[in-house]
């Protein structure tokens, strides 16, 4: 579905991605780990257009990104390429970004009747079924500062499937919560990999990266310094940096 190849990106001097590939195929879970400031928010930002990078590929379902300038001028050339990639890359924050005067059935509404012009009726009814799905289909009418930090992630990530994407991005989806909430969302995401989702997961918990991913992709001052399926990199990490990391997220 996404394929990154050789990715640069530089904030001015900053160069925090130096050559970064990464491929997600259809259903594949992949999580990124790494520690602060490594560029792991910068990768799923580039990935989704929301940032502009300076030189490498990136491909949607086989079809090359088009790009017009070079360097820190370069910038995606077909406005209606970045609309069809961005709105198939649902991007779920770690602050949910939820609006606040809209109650959360209009929350998941928004994007597909405004940005998408999706008929109202049919959006309300896959609205209710994801929400349901996330288990607040009774929180319809409520407002998001009605709804618990657990709840309103959920309504966010309900939010991001009523946009029937082909990939789910995730920044950081449970480290705003409390350790119970957070076990509300890791679930709903376990879900989701269970039913062949294909997503991109940056994450803090290790046990959720562990439990739900295909391939774990650890970054370190942008590049990736091991990448493996979760056991063997977990349970047996080859590269000094990422046995250092894992004993400090004990
Ligand atoms: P964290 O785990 O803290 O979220 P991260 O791996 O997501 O870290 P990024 O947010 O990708 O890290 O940031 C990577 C580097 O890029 C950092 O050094 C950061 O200061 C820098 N950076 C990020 N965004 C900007 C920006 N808009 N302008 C300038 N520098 C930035
Ligand atoms: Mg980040």
């Amino acid at each position: 579905v996404i394929e990154i190849r050789d990715l640069h990106k530089s904030y001015g001097q900053l160069e925090v991605l130096k050559g970064v590939s990464i491929t997600a195929h259809r259903g594949e879970v992949i999580s990124l780990i790494g520690s602060s400031g490594s560029g792991k928010s910068t990768l799923l930002r580039c990935a989704n257009l929301l940032e502009d990078s300076q030189q490498g590929e990136i491909l949607f379902k086989g079809e090359p990104v088009s790009w017009k300038g070079s360097g820190l001028a370069r910038r995606p050339a077909d406005a209606k390429q970045v609309l069809r990639i961005r709105t198939n890359l649902s991007m779920v924050f770690q602050q949910f970004n939820l609006w606040a005067h809209m109650t959360i059935l209009q929350n998941v509404m928004e994007a597909p009747v405004t940005v998408l012009g999706r008929d109202r009726a049919d959006v309300e009814e896959r609205a209710r079924h994801y929400l349901d799905k996330v288990g607040i289909g009774d929180k319809c009418a409520a407002y998001p500062a009605q709804l618990s930090g657990g709840q309103q992630q959920r309504a966010a990530i309900a939010r991001g499937l009523c946009m029937e994407p082909e990939a789910l991005l995730f920044d950081e989806p449970t480290s705003a919560l409390d350790p119970e909430l957070e076990q509300e969302v890791v679930r709903v995401i376990k879900d989701l990999a269970t039913e062949g989702r294909t997503m991109l997961i940056v994450t803090h918990d290790m046990k959720m990266a562990h439990d739900v991913s295909d391939h774990v992709v650890f970054l370190h001052q942008g590049l990736i310094e091991e990448e493996g399926a979760p056991g063997p990199l977990f349970d047996a990490p080859k590269s000094e940096r990422l046995r250092g990391f894992l004993s400090s997220t004990k």
